[in-house]
């Protein structure tokens, strides 16, 4: 499988792999390009060096970091003990870098990056990129592995927000935004967080952040979560699971609030003596009107940050957004697209578009060994994990993952299927299958630790017809212990 099964502990850290150039050291005509420093940048850059370790390759990432992995800001970046300590927290830093793991010596294979600069512009007939700095690049081969970039509602539109709350309002996607999320939670005069949206990032950051407290016996300080859907995650699981999730985390001491929407966000001052500003928003759908907290965490998904490629006239997906790539990753001619940004062709389940870490892993590499001379092409369904720290929930799946549609669950009660209905006990350990009309099209493992995750791509990928419910009985057997 195109995965890239690297060994997180050894290797050569992301920041030690680079060189680092200056704004007027930018070559001027490099083999191999690529824009972004996340995920599907790193992977393609890593099977770029497998197959030549003497690459010639530009990296250009507008955040000041080396391409680095985004998913313990959520996690594991809360529970590091070192990160109450302020300045300490970068020791943790190692939990977000990739390595690199070719044999030899490091200076072999180093690639050129440039960091803090954004491509601004692509001119696909001249194999040029214009750079924020000023200057243009001519590439052989590009990379566009741009990513998405957060919501914000018009409501929190930059523009409208009073200024004295506005540093307070933030969305949560790099580095520099956890330290701005981790500055809030350190400080005590932060007595409430709320987090806006019930996705993966709202519900794992809600959990992180509440386990932190729980741990702390801190009880000064309150996480809030709300959403418009009926329950946390109801966008992606079946009913009953998005509700077992909200009570879960309402016994954690997570304030969730679902069916509810904000209408405004204004200053307000603190009651108490302190005469504070605090941030009130104004809500649709909940008994209490208002609800008065000091960091707002807006977490409503992303839009795939495709403008380059918009603008330079390449082919765009209007259904699911992003650009439009084949199973191979290409966009046309030497254009590559790959992760979050790209919306591509699935053999088994047509064009989608993914936004999870693995699918970026695997898209990345894909581009990779075809910005190689390779040819690779998009067959092993990528999965994703959520893990819900503190509630001793966590979930894998593979394909499509939708409320939406139509969901058959296998739960540990003697392999029978139950609809609707569970006692929480039920809900230790199973398999949720989704369904488009008759095909399976998805598959979530609940506390499964991954386990009948090959069956499920097996299933997914020969594009299974089921002609009864039983027909999924024993795919991935779940036992009753
Ligand atoms: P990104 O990682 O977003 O990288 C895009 C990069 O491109 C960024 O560095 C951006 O600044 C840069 N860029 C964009 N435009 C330009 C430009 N014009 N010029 C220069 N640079 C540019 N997925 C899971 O499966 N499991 C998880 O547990 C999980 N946890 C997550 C936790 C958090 C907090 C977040 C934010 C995401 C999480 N994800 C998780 C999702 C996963 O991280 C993403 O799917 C993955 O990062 C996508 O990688 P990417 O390379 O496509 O995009
Ligand atoms: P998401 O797509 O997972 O969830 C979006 C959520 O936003 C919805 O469920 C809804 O609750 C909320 N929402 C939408 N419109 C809203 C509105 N107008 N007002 C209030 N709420 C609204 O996106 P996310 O949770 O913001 O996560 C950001 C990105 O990071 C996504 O690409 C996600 O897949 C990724 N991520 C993945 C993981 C994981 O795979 N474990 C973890 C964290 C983040």
């Amino acid at each position: 499988p195109l995965s890239s099964g690297t060994d997180e502990q050894q290797g050569i850290p992301a920041s030690a792999f680079f060189r680092e150039l200056s704004n007027t050291s930018v070559p001027l005509c490099v083999p191999f390009v690529i824009v972004g420093g996340g995920t599907a940048a790193w992977s393609a850059l890593e099977v770029i060096y497998e197959k030549n370790p003497s690459a010639q390759v530009l990296v250009v990432t507008e955040e000041p970091y080396a391409p680095y992995n985004r998913t313990p800001l959520s996690k594991e970046m809360w529970s590091i003990p070192t990160v109450s300590v302020p300045n300490q927290w970068p020791n943790a830093r190692a939990e977000l870098e990739y390595k690199y793991h070719l044999p030899g010596q490091p200076e072999t294979y180093r690639a050129s990056i440039l960091m803090n600069v954004s491509v601004t512009q692509l001119y696909p007939k001249e194999n040029k990129i214009k750079l924020s700095n000023g200057m243009e690049v001519f590439y052989q081969k590009l990379l566009l592995a741009t990513g998405g970039k957060p919501n914000v509602s018009e409501l929190i539109n930059n523009s409208s927000i009073d200024p004295s709350i506005h540093d307070s309002i933030i969305t949560f996607r790099s580095i520099s935004d956890f330290e701005r999320l981790h500055n809030s939670f350190i400080n005590p005069k932060y007595r409430n967080i709320t987090i806006l949206g019930g996705g993966f990032l709202g519900s794992e950051l809600a959990c992180s952040l509440q386990t932190r407290l729980n741990q702390e016996h801190e009880r000064n300080k309150q996480v809030t979560l709300l959403c418009p859907e009926a329950g946390v995650l109801g966008k992606f699981l079946p009913r009953y699971l998005s509700d077992y999730i909200t009570k879960q985390m309402r016994q954690h001491n997570v304030d969730v609030r679902p069916g509810v929407s904000v209408f405004d966000i204004v200053p307000t001052t603190s009651t108490d003596s302190s005469d504070e500003t605090r941030i009130q928003l104004q809500l649709f759908g909940w008994k209490d009107k208002e609800h008065i907290t000091d960091q707002v965490v807006i977490a409503v998904g992303i839009t795939p940050r495709q403008e380059l490629a918009e603008e330079a006239g390449l082919e765009m997906d209007p259904v699911a957004g992003g650009i439009r790539v084949n199973a191979a990753m290409q966009v046309e001619g030497n254009i590559y697209a790959a992760g979050d940004v790209a919306s591509f062709w699935d053999r088994a389940l047509g064009r989608r578009r993914v936004e999870h870490w693995d699918h970026a892993v695997v898209t990345g590499r894909i581009a990779g060994e075809n910005m190689s001379g390779g040819h690779a092409t998009y067959e092993w369904e990528s999965m994703f994990w959520c893990d819900l720290v503190g509630l001793n929930i966590s979930f894998e799946a593979t394909g499509m993952i939708d409320a939406s549609l139509r969901t058959i669950g296998v739960w540990n009660l003697k392999n029978t299927f139950r609809r609707g209905e569970f006692s929480d006990q039920d809900l230790n350990e199973g398999v949720v299958w989704y369904l488009r009309g008759n095909q399976v099209v998805g598959a979530l493992l609940w506390n499964r630790e991954g386990k009948g995750l090959d069956v499920a791509r097996q299933v997914i990928g020969t594009k299974f017809q089921i002609s009864s419910v039983q027909d999924l009985t024993n795919l991935i057997p779940v036992q009753d212990e």
